[in-house]
């Protein structure tokens, strides 16, 4: 396929970031100018840090520690009809989300206030060169990031994704988030197009394990080989991993309906895969708090809580939605399919 292939060779050697021209408003929310890495950082793999969701224009009004309770808050949107139509009749749905799923956990922003690790911008923490230098400083953060991933839990929204396996035959999930709440809620195909924070992998042989005792080492562990072992996520100045990007294009590129949740939709090449479903046929759905600049690609918008809607969106097609969460077993399956992934590229280690 054409556009595919397009696709694919342009990520290649291509780290992730805001296309040119794209007024990725986030980055003023932190209080400083935009580049391309408070794109990234903002809006893909570590966004779930930062709220990157939504344009500052929320942040600014509500403030960003009020500004979960706030989108929580939003009333449910009516589905419309024509949505109902193309979801309920759905073989194949590709659900694609953004750290705007995870804020919604509660997940408190990198730079709230009083914060630990407060003194430190994310760009000094989430880099290849940063780990090179402080090995033991980006391990620490890392550790404390899981505590609080640990702390918080799937929401709703993350159940009714879930859950919409019961009415479709294939529900392909591609996060940009790291924190494995999917899995959690019981998803069983997720790409992890910017990795996971519950993996490790050695920097030297690309090993990669996803055992608890070494994630929880209070140093910096080593690989048998000798080389330093990282957390399993896209850094700063580095590329997805391209074989569970091709899964997600695959997804994208046969599914019926394309749901879009949290995520602003304008760093590629993540944000590529909804050009993808678009030019393949998908009928597209955005839900985010609100409008990105990227909206009118969408056959439908909905403007609110990814907790709330996605459940309603389930229950208009006849889908029961789980009170609880799968067994914790579910998570080290999943997390372990995910890694049984053919290996990934050599990242660029800039
Ligand atoms: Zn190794």
């Amino acid at each position: 396929m054409k556009d595919r292939t397009a696709l694919l060779s342009r990520m290649r050697g291509m780290s992730a970031r805001a296309p040119s021209g794209a007024r990725a408003a986030s980055g003023s929310a932190a209080g400083r100018g935009f580049s391309s890495i408070d794109a990234h950082f903002g809006f893909a793999g570590f966004g779930h840090l930062l709220y990157p969701f939504s344009s500052a224009s929320l942040e600014v009004s509500v403030g960003s520690a009020g500004l979960s309770q706030y989108i929580a808050a939003m009333p449910v949107p009516s589905i419309p009809q024509s949505l109902i139509e193309r979801l309920d009749p759905a073989r194949s749905i590709c659900v694609f989300t953004g750290a705007g799923m995870s804020a919604e956990s509660g997940i408190p922003t990198f730079r709230s206030p009083g914060g630990l690790w407060e003194r430190f911008q994310p760009e000094e923490l989430a880099t290849p060169a940063a780990f090179a230098v402080r090995p033991q400083t980006v391990w620490e953060w890392y550790q404390h990031r899981r505590r609080i991933i640990a702390e918080a839990k799937p929401h709703p929204g993350h159940r009714a994704i879930a859950d919409l396996k019961k009415r479709c035959a294939r529900v392909a999930v591609a996060t940009q988030n790291v924190d494995g709440f999917h899995q959690r809620a019981g998803s069983d195909v997720v790409y992890e197009l910017h990795g996971s924070i519950h993996r490790i992998r050695c920097q030297r042989c690309q090993t990669r394990d996803s055992s608890p005792s070494l994630a929880d080492s209070a140093t910096v562990p080593r690989c048998r080989c000798g080389g330093l072992l990282r957390p399993d996520v896209v850094w700063f100045g580095e590329t997805l991993p391209e074989a569970v990007f091709e899964a997600a294009l695959s997804a994208a590129v046969s599914c019926e309906v394309f749901l879009s949740v949290g995520t602003s939709s304008i760093v590629y090449p993540a944000a590529g895969l909804i050009d993808a479903a678009r030019d393949a046929g998908a009928f597209l759905i955005e839900i985010n708090p609100e409008a990105t600049e990227r909206s009118v690609l969408f056959d439908v918008a909905l403007r609110g809580a990814a907790g709330k809607i996605l459940p309603e969106l389930c229950a208009v097609v006849g889908v029961t939605c789980n009170e609880t969460m799968s067994p914790e077993g579910t998570e080290q399956a999943v997390l372990g399919r995910s890694s049984d992934m053919p290996s990934v590229p050599k990242e660029n280690q800039g």
